[in-house]
């Protein structure tokens, strides 16, 4: 089968025939039908990600259909419609006995986030040598072999190539103000970067009941599709500006929720500084190994919250399911979340679009 390999850091990828084993017991393979690009993938490229491991067959946020079951799958059927997820969580470990499956640091799940399987081998093979399948995805490829829990059924009268957007950006960022902020009806919300995560946050804090949400980017193309997905005030951000000044120059004394979406230290203090006391911040973003976040200590004594979160504090097999609903009932957009698409051959082009930050997603349909 066809995939998209990183066999060198900055290096663009290739599409190559790579070769798939039998999934073994709780793995199936899945048919990829689309799968989004996402700046994850941009930093395994560039070297910047601890999950990298080459080569390494990229993608993480695809969808397709069941098309074979490992021994022992009871919830999955050939044929099914499935969103591969970020994570599957062991199911076993404390964590997810406790039903806190977000804090799974399982072996299984280690392994997962490294592109292994639960005995800590892969079922891909380039040259007869192991393949790594980023984060147990691998979705830029014709097939991917992942395990049950990573895979989450979905209705089949969703179309694949809006739906694979729930496996990484729409989940992230709509479960960042669903999960990680609890964002409530009527507050006010800002959101500093609108990418394909950002929009998503937009999103979710409309979900939620935000009264005024702020969309804060640089680029006015990324601010008018943050209007189109409910934004309700667009904040050009002159080059040099500050974000706390922006942000309170529309709601002075500060916002309720503010959301990091970009992954720089400095932005992050700047946006908690732009929250009222009791407000919460939630960087959303992922900053460099090592980086340092300095906030004004005089600011933190208040009831103010600064909180990460990894991907949302997402459930697969709760939150997937909820967007599909938010979806059918029309308030979750993901066509217009879409810029561009492209077949798997023109992979590279979707990577470069990343590295020129102007679109929101680019999905590779197969
Ligand atoms: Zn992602
Ligand atoms: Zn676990």
């Amino acid at each position: 089968m066809q995939a998209a390999v990183l066999r060198e850091f900055h290096q663009p990828l290739e599409v190559e025939e790579v070769q798939i084993e039998a999934p073994q017991r709780g793995e199936i393979v899945v048919r990829i039908a689309a799968s989004g690009v996402c700046r994850s993938d941009l930093h395994v490229q560039e070297e910047r990600s601890p999950v990298a491991r080459l080569p390494m067959v990229l993608g993480h946020e695809g969808a397709g259909v069941v098309e074979e079951l490992g021994a022992g799958v009871e919830s999955l059927a050939v044929g099914d419609h499935v969103v591969v997820a970020l994570f599957g969580p062991c199911g076993t470990c404390g964590d997810c006995r406790a039903g806190d499956i977000v804090s799974c640091m399982s072996e299984t799940r280690q392994n997962n986030m490294f592109g292994l399987m639960p005995d800590g081998t892969t079922r891909l093979r380039l040259d007869g040598a192991p393949v790594h399948p980023m984060v147990g995805s691998g979705s830029l490829a014709e097939l991917a072999v992942v395990r049950e829990a990573q895979a989450v059924k979905i209705d089949p009268e969703i179309p694949l190539d809006q739906a694979c957007l729930a496996g990484c950006g729409v989940t992230t960022g709509v479960g960042a103000a669903l999960n990680a902020a609890q964002v409530t009806p009527g507050s006010s919300v800002a959101v500093v970067g609108c990418g394909g995560v950002g929009l998503n946050v937009v999103q979710g804090a409309r979900i939620a009941g935000a009264a005024r949400i702020l969309a804060v980017d640089t680029q006015a193309t990324k601010l008018d599709l943050a209007s189109d997905l409910g934004a309700t005030d667009p904040v050009h951000l002159a080059q040099g500006q500050s974000v706390t000044d922006a942000i309170q120059a529309v709601v002075p004394g500060g916002v309720d929720f503010a959301f990091e979406v970009i992954g720089k230290p400095e932005i992050v203090a700047q946006a908690f500084a732009a929250t009222r006391s009791g407000g919460t911040t939630v960087m959303v973003g992922s900053p460099p190994s090592g980086a340092d976040i300095a906030v004004d200590g005089r600011l933190l004594f208040s009831d103010r919250k600064l909180v990460g979160t990894l991907g949302g504090g997402n459930v697969p097999q709760r939150d997937i399911p909820r967007l599909m609903e938010f979806y059918r009932q029309g308030s979750l957009k993901l066509e217009p979340l879409i810029s561009q698409r492209l077949p798997l051959t023109q992979v590279n082009e979707a990577f470069e679009a990343l590295v020129t930050g102007e679109l929101a997603r680019s999905v590779i349909v197969f």
